[in-house]
């Protein structure tokens, strides 16, 4: 399912293919993420305009609402939502653990209470691909328990086998599309390379270095994928999940990831904040105020063509939608074209020279960093 098309000599980084049941996704890539079956604020066309290759959607949220019988009716997720390219599911690990009121974790899953109307609910491993089924995902994620920023190693370590044995039970269960493992051990970096050694030995479509972007210092992060990618096979696909700010992202390609997913671009959008080649700008502060210029000179998003900085401005201060959905286009452009200049850079054999200079224009945000909606 994943093809290596060839590999920077200055980094890690590599050009690839993913085929899925629905599409062709050239990587590296970024995945916009779609919780509730919808990416916020964008419909399937607009999408398609942007030239977003796949999708996320998850596990968690769609189970709990709108529920598998309706999901099922339309056909799983292609069906009910009519984005007709691949999709991604997370497998509602992370969602589990962080959102809804746990009562009782074991080695057959997690029983928990609805976070939406505090239901009784059970999700374990087999249930969790058996949803990934029926949301008919094109990649379905194992069942994982992603540890909390900080985490002790006893814990970290008890949490991994719990993890490595759902890991066998989730590969029993058929689903339609492709499986990938998750990468667990915290920041330990033994742990990382059990974990990674185990499930390369059961043999998925590919790997995700999970458990990232949970509040840890950056430092940390990079050190997770560092501790985890010298022992995952070149011909499998890898994925770090829930990352990124644009300069993580462009780090992580050099230590060997192909695939992102990030709500960033389009939570921040949601307070007025853009994305732009030199760092990120709040439109929402005055000196925008009777700017006539777009979001960003040559910019080619549907926000940039048209508008002006002042206007969409306006659009923010009056709480306008059509103000919050301009600046979600454009970041997604953003996220989107950053990886498309990435894929280019690399058939030219000009990655290394577009590392310096992407880093050398762009002043790091103080966003903070948070994992999932
Ligand atoms: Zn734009």
């Amino acid at each position: 399912m994943f093809e290596l098309l060839l590999t920077d000599p200055t980094s890690k980084a590599r050009r690839g293919r993913l085929t899925t049941r629905h599409g062709v996704v050239e990587t590296p890539i970024f995945m916009p993420v779609g919780t509730q079956g919808t990416v916020k604020a964008v419909s399937p066309a607009e999408l398609r305009e942007l030239n977003a290759q796949i999708i996320l959607g998850n596990t968690y949220h769609l189970f709990l609402r709108p529920g598998l019988e309706i999901l099922s009716e339309f056909g799983g997720l292609h069906g009910f939502s009519r984005w007709q390219g691949p999709i991604l599911t997370d497998s509602g690990g992370f969602q589990v653990f962080s959102l809804a009121r746990l009562r009782k974790i074991t080695d057959a899953g997690v029983h928990f209470q609805s976070h939406i109307d505090g239901a009784a609910c059970f999700i374990g491993p087999r249930e969790a691909m058996q949803i990934q089924a029926v949301l008919g995902s094109d990649i379905a994620m194992l069942f994982d328990e992603c540890p909390p920023y900080p985490c002790e190693k006893e814990y970290a370590a008890k949490s991994l086998q719990r993890t490595l044995l759902w890991a066998q039970q989730c590969k029993e269960v058929p689903t339609p599309g492709a499986k990938f493992g998750i990468i667990q051990g915290a920041t330990f970096a033994d742990l990382r390379r059990e974990s990674a050694e185990a499930l390369v030995q059961m043999d998925f479509d590919g790997y995700a270095v999970g458990g990232v972007s949970v509040g840890e210092p950056e430092e940390e992060m990079l050190a997770a994928v560092e501790n985890s990618e010298p022992y995952l096979p070149a011909q499998k696909a890898r994925y770090a999940m829930g990352l990124g700010t644009p300069p993580q992202m462009v780090e992580m390609v050099a230590r060997g990831i192909d695939m992102f997913d990030c709500v960033l671009p389009t939570r921040v959008a949601r307070n007025g904040t853009a994305y732009t080649g030199h760092g990120t700008v709040n439109l929402k502060n005055a000196c925008h105020t009777r700017a006539h210029g777009p979001i960003e000179e040559g910019c080619t998003c549907p926000a940039c063509r048209e508008f002006s900085r002042a206007y969409i401005r306006h659009l923010l201060k009056a709480e306008e939608i059509l103000g919050l959905r301009l600046v979600t286009l454009h970041n997604l452009h953003f996220y989107l074209n950053l990886m498309q200049r990435i894929r280019t850079a690399l058939e030219l054999g000009t990655f290394a020279q577009f590392r310096r200079e992407f880093h050398g224009t762009y002043s790091p945000s103080t966003l903070p960093e948070e994992a999932d909606e």
